[in-house]
């Protein structure tokens, strides 16, 4: 008899059809003895609804009051969810983040998880009850409800499988497990058998956002197995494991995209030592991320200093910079949202050299201009405008031959180009 997780996400619990559907998929696995635990994010839409709202009241909202907002989304799910595995005749008890003292940090809105008292799950199952918790949400050690980030319910499944050691973790979603890109944009895209936690790793923080980066940290610190599948089809899905030989090594393994970021560019900073501080300082005293940076020398000891943000930071980041501006005795400070990063990622790379330039005239060909580059041993990055984000994807998954092994994914998307 195993312990399994099981985390829908929020196309899988959309209306109370789709609730009782998952409802019925779940007790097909308590009827074959299994312990069950059910980790649901909200319906489709409603985390959006919500922010909308927030956004109503305050243009930045209060980050304490925004997750007790947000962290509504869970609490409507788990509860139907409850009701539909009760009036199919069986038991099930819904908890949400603080009853079951998912204890996190206290950063509002991308809290990180500290630690998971398993007492009232264990005790719960001990009954032959359905677990069912509500994605997403925490709680302060100060009793403040939290929220873990865009997506979070990825790694409140994991890290509860990872805490009550469940044979398996399994993530029901609206693709069958992950491709070798997003088989929305790419009608080619491959579905992968096996991935490992590394490469899983760097596909979802540049952007795959098929599986939350945090929920793949966990995964792979904890050793927790990690099957990605559909909740609409019993198809195998991708195993997310350990990296063993009988992986597929390929060149490159994966062509991600993120329209998550922002621009910012300070013109004719003086070109001297502490420049970067007195920028970046502020900046990340304000808890924003910096991706990229690029500075580049030119004429009469100036220099320009162009990085990304999260878009949902852009704002607060450029007033940020606008207000120092003028004490560094810059010039002036502009910016854009409409921009993305498309990515190759592949443990491949590490040996071999060309691939970034394949990238560029791949890019070029389509005449799509580079803004910003960034590499790294496992992947290449650049920043388009965000309008050929598509097209990029679709260009570089052909031209990198990642179109001809397998099965191409099913769907709507428009097939990529033929090369
Ligand atoms: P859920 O609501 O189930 O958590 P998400 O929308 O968060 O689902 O994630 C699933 C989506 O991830 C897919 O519909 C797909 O468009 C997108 N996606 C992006 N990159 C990939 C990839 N490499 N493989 C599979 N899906 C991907
Ligand atoms: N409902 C949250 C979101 O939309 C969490 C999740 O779905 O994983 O981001
Ligand atoms: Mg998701």
């Amino acid at each position: 008899m195993s312990l399994i997780v099981q985390k829908f996400g929020g196309t899988s619990v959309a209306n109370p059809e789709k609730i009782k559907a998952v409802a019925a998929r779940v007790l097909g696995y308590v009827k074959k003895g299994h312990r069950v635990v059910v980790v649901l994010s909200a319906m489709a839409g409603e985390t959006n609804r919500l922010v909308a709202l927030a956004q109503q009241m305050q243009d930045q909202p209060d980050t304490r009051e925004m997750d007790v907002l947000l962290s509504s989304g869970e609490q409507v799910t788990v509860a139907l969810f409850a009701m539909a595995v009760k009036e199919a005749g069986y038991d099930a008890v819904s908890l949400l983040g603080d009853q079951v003292k998912i204890i996190t940090d206290a950063m509002h809105t991308k809290a990180r998880i500290k630690s998971i008292d398993t007492g009232l799950v264990t005790r719960n199952l001990d009954q032959g009850r359905v677990v069912v918790v509500a994605g997403f949400q925490g709680v302060t050690e100060a009793a403040d409800i939290t929220t873990l980030g865009r997506g979070g319910s990825d790694t409140t499944a994991v890290a509860l499988a990872a805490a009550l050691k469940a044979d398996e973790c399994e993530i029901y979603t609206d693709v069958e497990g992950v491709y070798t890109t997003d088989p929305n944009v790419c009608a080619n895209a491959r579905k992968i058998d096996r991935i490992s936690y590394d490469e899983m790793l760097e596909l979802a923080s540049l952007g795959a956002k098929v599986l939350d980066i945090r929920s793949v940290g966990f995964a792979k610190r904890y050793k927790v197995p990690v099957h990605v599948r559909s909740t609409f089809t019993k198809t195998q899905g991708t195993m997310v494991v350990e990296e063993d030989k009988n992986m597929e090594s390929m060149l490159v393994s994966g062509v991600t995209y993120s329209k998550n970021e922002a621009r910012i560019t300070l013109s004719k900073v003086p070109d001297v030592p502490g420049v970067a501080s007195k920028i970046f300082t502020p900046i990340s005293e304000a808890g924003i991320v910096v991706d990229m940076i690029i500075q580049n020398t030119r004429a009469g000891e100036m220099t320009d200093m162009t990085f990304t943000v999260p878009r949902p930071d852009y704002k607060r980041a450029m007033g940020i910079v606008s207000g120092i501006v003028s004490g560094i005795g810059a010039g002036d400070v502009t910016g854009s949202e409409q921009i993305a990063k498309v990515s190759i990622v592949g443990v491949g790379m590490r040996n071999h050299s060309g691939i970034a330039t394949t990238m560029f005239r791949l890019l070029a060909q389509e005449g799509i201009n580079i803004q910003m580059i960034s590499t790294s041993e496992i992947k290449i990055s650049c920043v388009i405008d965000e309008k050929y984000t598509e097209l990029a994807v679709r260009t570089l998954h052909d031209g990198f031959g990642l179109h001809q092994v397998g099965k191409p994914a099913k769907g709507k998307a428009t097939a990529c180009k033929k090369k």
